[in-house]
């Protein structure tokens, strides 16, 4: 059985073209990059060539690129960077919807004394802009805030939000994980300080980020030991991953405005098919600023974790946002900040699509799905009531 991929946002499958340009820095050129033999010059020269990729994705100076372990590692940094640097203001703005690395490190610095903001979002998982200027003050050390939501894809307003910071004098980071290699992003016409991206969102390996810190912006490392990445990031480099990364962020560059489209369509067949097929289904968040791959939906009256064991019978993989997924136990922070009614939480699901997924795979759960939620629905007490 061929599987199906449509959790994209959890992770991608490494490009091919990623993995040979990985593959010679697993096996053959071993050495340190710091080193001063002829290992050292060329693995030196390919992570900077990397490294003027990652720039060249998003619109920014080599320089400004900074090599990490994950997303969580690049908006840790960013958001502790930030407090470091400006050690007399004690204030922080982040959303309630934002991915557990800020969400979570946010509350970690709310116990050690911060004040945090957690901006609420509207039903359509819209940031409530009123509630932002109200809450920045000279003494927010830092402002961070997603460019896109990895449940629902609602993207944010990150020019303006990132504009105002900057008037106001405070640092502006946002978390791109889910946005780079979706959505073009231009940095010299963004004013945001600080932006993280991660490898495996964007067909790289999972275990590599960067970080983008605007030149001129204060910075305090978070990882500190070494001299590596300009004595910005400790530890020394992950090669391969970077060499991944880099062609990576090149591979989607190349193809951005096309596959923006591409994703656009297949995703609007999807969800346009399954509402007009499903009864009682919604799309949660804001449809018209969204991420092209994501789509985020309920189906009332049956359980998301039911509806994803029975596509997994056919090789298809979706997320939920309902309890018990990924981990946790909680349902979804993301879908209860904009007030989704629970029965609707519980029956939702996320699809997000890649390059690699095709029109057929999308016909062949169009097919599949409207039957297995009406199957549910008969066998949930709850679902009998309701299609009688
Ligand atoms: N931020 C967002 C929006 C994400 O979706 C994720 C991963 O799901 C992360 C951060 C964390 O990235 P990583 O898995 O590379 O640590």
């Amino acid at each position: 059985m061929k599987t199906i991929y449509l959790d994209n946002n959890a992770t991608t499958n490494i490009a091919p073209e990623v993995l040979d340009e990985m593959l010679p820095y697993l096996s053959e050129f071993y050495g340190n990059p710091s080193s001063m033999h002829i290992f050292g010059g060329r693995l030196h020269r390919k992570v900077e060539e990397a490294r003027a990729k990652v720039a060249n994705l998003i619109g920014a100076l080599p320089e400004e690129i900074i090599f990490t372990s994950c997303g969580t590692e690049s908006d840790n940094t960013a958001i502790m960077s930030a407090v470091e640097s400006f050690p007399h203001k004690r204030h922080i703005i982040t959303t309630r919807v934002e991915h557990p690395a800020v969400l979570n490190f946010c509350k970690h610095l709310s116990r050690k004394g911060y004040r945090v903001t957690f901006l609420s979002v509207d039903s359509l998982g819209r940031l409530n802009m009123d509630e932002f200027m109200n809450a920045i003050t000279d003494d927010t050390a830092v402002v961070s805030i997603m460019y896109a939501n990895n449940e629902t894809g609602v993207i944010f307003p990150i020019n303006e939000i990132s504009a105002v910071s900057g008037e106001r004098g405070v640092l502006f980071h946002t978390d791109a994980v889910q946005t780079a290699g979706k959505i073009p992003i231009d940095v010299r016409k963004l004013p945001v300080d600080m932006l993280s991206l991660s490898g495996h969102k964007l067909h790289a390996p999972k275990g590599v980020g960067a970080l983008y810190v605007r030149k001129g912006t204060r910075f305090y490392p978070y990882i500190i030991g070494g001299h590596q990445e300009r004595s910005r990031r400790a530890g020394t480099e992950n090669v391969a991953s970077i060499v991944g990364l880099g062609k990576a962020c090149e591979l989607a560059g190349e193809n951005l405005y096309e596959e923006v489209t591409y994703l656009k369509n297949l995703r609007d067949r999807l969800e346009d098919g399954l509402l007009k097929t499903c009864p009682d289904a919604r799309v949660n968040g804001d449809r018209e600023h969204r991420l092209p791959n994501t789509t985020n939906m309920s189906f009332e009256y049956v359980e998301g974790e039911a509806i994803l064991l029975r596509l997994d019978e056919y090789g298809i993989c979706a997320s939920s946002g309902s309890a018990c997924t990924s981990g946790s136990l909680e349902p979804s922070h993301v879908l209860r900040a904009m007030g989704v009614p629970f029965t609707a939480i519980h029956g939702s699901i996320r699809f997000s699509l890649s390059r690699y997924n095709t029109e057929e795979e999308i016909n062949r759960v169009l097919e599949l799905l409207p039957g297995i939620i009406k199957e549910l629905r008969q066998l949930s007490p709850f679902g009998r009531q309701k299609t009688g």
